[in-house]
Formats: structure tokens, C-alpha cells, sequence
């Protein structure tokens, strides 16, 4: 863990705070709509299922698969040198949602669609930490 952290980071907002305060404690926060009990990602104000601005904030299991994904093979970032090729993929997890994030601990050539994946949390600074994901 390291403040001059190479890699571009999110910057939380107000709608997504409950989302990083989670990560730094090693919980994937979701937003869950009380009326319809529809799970999404990236949080919003009101509910991407029905519109009900109804919602809580629950913890998921983590679990998931991964629904689609790319491999990077070029250097985009300096903070990604020496780490590419590197998979970027769109996790669906148990809940319901879908996810942006990075499929980390197999070789690249070895994520394929349906992957079982859960999370594991990378401690990006001392103030942020970002979920990832790894085989199960
Ligand atoms: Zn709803």
C-alpha cells in the first residue's frame, strides 16, 4: 500500500461513498431497492429496476462470474508497465449486478465467460482500496 499509487483512481463521490467505505473494510457494497429487491452498480439515487428511490445499501457475497471481458495487451497507463497483458472484465455477481474491475491471479489466456470469480480487495492507498476479482 502506497500513496504515490501509480494507476488512475476513482474519486468517490456522495452517491457512491457507502461503496468505497465498504471496500476499505473489505465488504462489496450494493445498493438494493426495498421495493422490488432489484441489486445494481454503479450506485445511483434511485433505483435502476423500477425507479424507486427505496434503497439500502447491503453487503454482497462477493461471488460471481464473469459475464464478458477484454485483455489489454498495449500499454494505455505508465501504471500499468509490467503488468500487461492484464484482463479487464464485467463480473455479474450472485445479486444480480455487474461490475467493471480486473480479473487478477490466473494467467490472462485462462479467464474465460462464466469464470466463477469472488473478491478480493486491493488496498490501493491508505484511503482507497479497489475490489477485485480472482478464480474460486
Ligand atoms: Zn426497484
Amino acid at each position: 500500500m502506497s500513496d504515490d499509487y501509480a494507476k488512475a483512481i476513482p474519486i468517490p463521490g456522495p452517491e457512491s461513498l457507502p461503496f468505497w467505505e465498504g471496500a476499505k473494510n473489505h465488504q462489496l457494497m450494493l445498493q438494493k431497492c426495498s421495493d422490488c429487491a432489484h441489486h445494481w452498480f454503479p450506485p445511483s439515487t434511485v433505483c435502476t429496476g423500477c425507479g424507486s428511490r427505496n434503497i439500502e445499501w447491503v453487503a454482497s457475497s462477493g461471488k460471481g462470474k464473469v459475464f464478458s471481458f477484454v485483455i489489454f495487451h498495449k500499454l494505455y497507463h505508465k501504471g500499468w508497465d509490467g503488468e500487461i497483458p492484464y484482463a479487464v472484465a464485467i463480473v455479474e455477481l450472485e445479486e444480480g449486478a455487474r461490475m467493471l474491475s480486473n480479473v487478477i491471479g490466473i494467467p490472462v489466456e485462462e479467464v474465460k465467460c462464466d469464470l466463477s470469480v469472488e473478491v478480493v480487495f486491493e488496498d490501493a492507498t491508505s484511503e482507497l482500496t479497489l475490489p477485485k476479482f480472482k478464480p474460486v
